[in-house]
């Protein structure tokens, strides 16, 4: 599947604001957003007005970003969105929610939702006891996430467990800290996600 393969640190910058894409980096002083504010690029600081789909455009950008997603695949998911009952924009950032990479990294297994997918690609992850490869299988209630048997010693698992020491789990996840097991208690709902983000922008964006 293809990815996006830049610095994701300029993605940040872009953005100007945190999107989490680095893990432990993201929480220090090294973070490009604390040293350099200022979009990337020869024009980064001179003054930049955005038009109404500008706003929009950086939202989408912003959201997909997030999430680990290529233009293609975040619109699939907005039509899917789009096509369920109830409001577009709180449906796509629930289906974003419920996919196996983003539930790995909120359970802690991975510091950063780009870690989570690639460990998920390694066949690390058990799904209801069953092998998955696939990051972007959606999660229901009741599902069971667990690590293999011997992907329990794998260093950046380890590192990122101990990181999550402290941090908490979504109250629609829980993760039993004695047998790593991870288990999906509900659906996620619009006020579990406190990322800083305007769905509505995203929907008029797509709707024009
Ligand atoms: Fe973004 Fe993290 Fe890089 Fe900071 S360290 S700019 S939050 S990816």
């Amino acid at each position: 599947m293809a990815r996006y393969r830049g610095s994701v640190c300029r993605l940040c910058r872009r953005e100007g604001t945190k999107l989490f894409l680095k893990g432990d980096r993201c929480f220090s002083e090294k973070c490009a957003i604390e040293r350099r504010a200022y979009p990337p690029g020869q024009h980064g600081q001179g003054r930049v007005r955005f038009s109404d789909f500008g706003v929009q455009l950086r939202e989408k950008q912003k959201v997909k970003r997030m999430y680990g997603l290529l233009e293609k695949q975040f619109r699939q998911t907005f039509q899917r969105a789009s096509a369920m009952k109830g409001r577009s924009g709180e449906n796509l950032l629930i289906l974003l929610e419920r996919r196996l990479d983003n539930v790995v990294f909120r359970m802690g297994y991975a510091t950063s939702r780009a870690e989570a997918r690639q460990l998920v690609k390694h066949g690390h992850f058990r799904l209801d006891g069953k092998s998955v490869k696939s990051p972007s299988i959606l999660v229901n209630p009741g599902n069971t996430v667990t690590l293999r048997e011997r992907s329990k010693k794998v260093e950046r698992v380890v590192a990122a467990l101990d990181a999550l020491e402290g941090r908490s789990v979504p109250q629609w996840l829980e993760v039993e800290t004695e047998t790593q097991e991870g288990t999906v208690k509900q659906l996620p709902v619009r006020e579990d996600i406190t990322l800083p983000i305007d769905e509505q922008l995203i929907v008029e964006l797509y709707s024009r």
